[in-house]
């Protein structure tokens, strides 16, 4: 959420910067600006909107060249999204960027407006200007950035450029941030991605790190000491942001869908390797995480009971933070996120861990906090995802807790189907079937992509698979959905029920296909128009308009599913004429709670 980059050295200043803010603007796109030092003098250029607007605000004034600068992509949580509320924010001698809140942001203000400060946002961030520019009145400039962590309360990644000195500083606390280090000069970035172009060296803050660029050197401190800190590198393979010829992100990840797939099956090909699988010595588990990772965890739930019989409960990690934990002597918390900076999951695994209790996590991105912070973890290593909704690392979430849940159940001995771990290689084809299968789902992409509202039901599994389909399509769409159990919708939900309105039943399991084919019929008897979509051997109901798949097993038909409510998404988006890989109000990697 929120994008930052900086740079300083002899490349176009303007130009990295700028290629910065449109690989990062998936993770926040209300308003983006540029900060630069044109004659030694700082100049701060905003636009309200896409960075393409900014880089034609940007055009228009024939900028030669600057030594530095710092920029931002916005994700407004104080402020609407408005020019003056558009980053940078200069106050006196110090322009700055910042992601994150500042949770005594209004304190700070009431104080600084007595010492004279007048403020033009209504930003939490530029208070964190003017606070440090106060601070540098008596102190020097690192022992002002000391003054002003121990003064901020909340989360912040923050650039800095002061009058006068001809560095960038950068600090963090709980959102993200790394430094570059190129041949021609140094970064700042929220995640790699933003500086890949230039360089694949760069350095991961930590919470208290104080890093200092200049063109040819930095500095890392921690409380005023300097302090080594190792060089990564990233392996650049796994970063395109590349559409590969496709419309849309969205659609291009989809594409990937059997390759990602098939990339984790090798993974796990050799049963050495199930140690990680193994969840045998648990006893009960809490799936915690936010949005589609969370309906990934209800996929995974209904699996780990039936299969590896491990009691099993998913929370969404913004109420789980704060609810009362009962665990046993043998709970494990899974935590599931795509960015790995998900703010409220990262704070749950915080209070897990201080609670002693076990945490293993299920992560895109191998550098990111929780990924660095939990006990034991499994990568997903779905590639970089750029849509802002998730489609291939969803999946890979789904394979991951398909995986476990298979494995547990064998170490256990409860595996009765026979299933074997090569059917699991039958999943990118099938896979691949679907996506060429588009042409089947064109009646129900029209009904939907006409409709202002609808439904999905499903029970057990299927419901769970209903939540991420309704989710994916409202995301991308705007159409109003909810998905529901296909038994409750009568407990009140169904007064919603009209003339037309469709109803999308799921349906993959075959003990429980009667009970909710009856609930479509008391939809459909009050004129909603029902689709089902289902496995073979489920179809043999011809009253309903149907898409059917290739049925596997349980657990991978539940991925094939999910697989066809996203390209129903996208391409009832594409008919909607919607902003598909940056749907409104929406940013990847949310890492504000
Ligand atoms: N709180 C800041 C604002 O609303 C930063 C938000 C962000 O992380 O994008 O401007």
């Amino acid at each position: 959420m929120c994008g930052i980059i900086g740079y300083i050295g002899k490349d176009n200043t303007v130009e990295v910067l700028l290629n910065g803010l449109y690989a990062l603007e998936y993770r926040g796109y209300d308003s983006s600006g540029v900060a630069i030092n044109i004659d030694n003098k700082i100049s701060v250029i905003r636009s309200v909107g896409r960075v393409s607007k900014l880089e034609e605000e940007i055009k228009k004034l024939n900028i030669k060249d600057s030594i530095y600068g710092i920029a931002h992509t916005r994700w407004a949580t104080n402020g609407e999204a408005n020019i003056n509320n558009a980053h940078p924010h200069k106050v006196g001698k110090v322009t700055l960027v910042h992601n994150g809140i500042i949770e005594n942001a209004n304190v700070l203000k009431r104080n600084l407006i007595k010492e004279g400060y007048q403020f033009n946002s209504d930003t939490d961030s530029e208070v964190i200007a003017a606070f440090l520019d106060y601070s540098l009145r008596d102190n020097s400039i690192l022992d002002s950035i000391e003054l002003l962590k121990r003064k901020l309360v909340g989360s912040y990644a923050l650039g800095i450029i002061i009058d006068g000195s001809d560095e960038l500083y950068a600090l963090r606390k709980d959102s993200p941030l790394l430094i570059g280090i190129g041949n021609k000069g140094n970064f700042l970035a929220s995640d790699i991605t933003a500086i890949i172009k230039y360089t694949s060296d760069y350095i991961l803050l930590d919470v208290g790190d104080v890093a200092i660029l200049k063109n040819d050197s930095y500095e890392v401190y921690k409380e005023n000491k300097k302090i080594n800190k190792e060089i990564l590198k990233s392996t650049s393979s796994n970063i395109s942001n590349d559409k590969n010829g496709y419309s849309h992100h969205m659609l291009k990840e989809i594409m990937d869908e059997p390759q990602v797939i098939s990339n984790l099956l090798d993974r796990y090909s050799n049963s050495d390797s199930w140690k990680e699988l193994d969840l045998s010595e648990y006893k009960s588990i809490d799936i915690v995480a936010c949005g589609s990772a969370m309906y990934a965890g209800l996929v995974g739930q209904v699996l780990l009971e039936e299969y590896a019989e491990i009691k099993t409960n998913v929370y969404a990690a913004s109420e789980y933070r704060y609810k009362k934990k009962i665990y046993n002597d043998k709970t494990l918390v899974i935590l599931i996120s795509q960015s790995g900076e998900t703010a409220d999951t990262i704070a749950a695994m915080r209070e897990v861990k201080k609670l002693g209790i076990d945490t293993l996590a299920i992560v895109n991105n191998s550098n990111s906090t929780i990924a660095r912070e939990v006990d034991r973890k499994i990568l997903t290593e779905a590639g970089v995802e750029i849509a802002v909704a998730t489609t291939k690392a969803y999946v890979l979430q789904v394979c991951v807790l398909s995986l476990i849940s298979y494995v547990t159940s064998y170490k256990k001995g409860l595996l009765k189907d026979k299933i074997s771990y090569n059917d699991f290689y039958k999943l990118p084809d099938l896979v691949d079937l679907v996506i060429k299968n588009v042409d089947n789902y064109k009646e129900v992409i029209s009904i939907l992509s006409k409709s202002e509202s609808c439904f999905f039901i499903g029970r057990g599994i299927d419901y769970a698979i209903c939540m991420e389909g309704s989710l994916k399509l409202k995301e991308v769409s705007y159409i109003h959905s909810e998905a529901y159990q296909a038994g409750e919708l009568k407990h009140g939900t169904i007064s919603l029920i009209e003339k037309d309105i469709p109803v999308v039943a799921v349906i993959t399991d075959k003990n429980l296909k009667e009970k909710t084919l009856s609930n479509l019929g008391e939809v459909e008897s009050r004129g909603a128009k029902g689709i089902v979509i289902t496995t073979e051997g489920l179809d043999d109901n011809d009253e309903h308009l149907k898409i059917v798949i290739k049925s596997t097993n349980r657990f991978l038909d539940s991925i094939l599913v999910v697989c066809v409510l996203q390209l129903i998404a996208y391409y009832v988006a594409l008919d909607r004429g919607c902003d598909i890989d940056k749907p409104r109000n929406l940013a990847k990697s949310v890492t504000v709670e």
